[in-house]
């Protein structure tokens, strides 16, 4: 299998759905990503943001980045002139920092904001008390837009598991755009799915998959 015979793939997967491909690109070169992008993919994400300016600054503009990994607070100021969509606002404090260096390059920030569904206490996220309170909070950040709600099913064989926790993670975006307590967000994204999961997120209705080797191949860390 190809680079360009996979995107086009799971394209035909993904359109029935209107779901979208973030093709996660961490670890690979920006030859291997011009591979997609000719293609005609322009949605990729990387989880550091020292290798995301880094492909920013050589590769097409025309590029959405998304930034799917943990995000410190100190590193925002790299990503903001340019980065379209960050997956993984997991704390206040980051938000805090979000909107003020967005506020510094002027620009609105798309952001989802990233709830612990998993049964590993490792993975990142919110719980839900911290989600409602955050939520409570967003006028008071006008360079912040949340989009949605993004979540990663815990590391099992047990599909019934992973579909569980999608599916909860569904009825709490649908609940929240339906209750909304103040206008400052929308919540029609739903990121959830990776290479083994994302055929079940699909039919829990997610709206960004977020596949990595299932496009690039296996990762290679040196
Ligand atoms: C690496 C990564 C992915 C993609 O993982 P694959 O299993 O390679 O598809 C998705 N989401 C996040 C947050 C990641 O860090």
């Amino acid at each position: 299998m190809s680079i360009k015979s996979n995107i086009v793939s799971l394209w035909a997967e993904l359109a029935p759905r209107q779901c979208k491909l973030v093709a996660v690109s961490k670890t690979h070169p920006p030859d291997l990503i011009m591979e997609a992008y000719e293609v005609g993919q322009r949605i990729f994400g990387e989880n550091k943001a020292q290798e995301l300016v880094s492909k920013w600054e050589v590769l097409p503009k025309d590029i959405e980045w998304h930034m799917i990994g943990h995000l410190q607070s100190n590193k925002v100021k790299y990503i903001v002139p340019f980065v379209k969509l960050i997956h993984s606002v997991d704390s206040q404090k980051l938000l805090i920092e979000i909107n003020k260096q967005a506020a510094k390059v002027n620009r609105v920030i798309h952001c989802l904001l990233q709830v612990h569904i998993a049964s590993e206490e490792t993975k990142f996220g919110m719980n839900h008390a911290e989600l409602r309170r955050i939520i409570g909070s967003l006028p008071e950040y006008p360079f912040v837009r949340v989009k949605g709600l993004m979540g990663m099913a815990t590391l099992t064989d047990d599909t019934n598991q992973i579909r569980k926790e999608f599916a909860a993670l569904r009825v709490l975006k649908d609940e929240l755009k339906k209750n909304k307590t103040n206008t400052s967000y929308d919540m029609d994204e739903l990121s959830i799915g990776m290479s083994s999961d994302y055929q079940i997120a699909l039919e829990e209705g997610s709206t960004m998959v977020r596949i990595g080797s299932s496009v690039f191949g296996e990762r290679k860390y040196s």
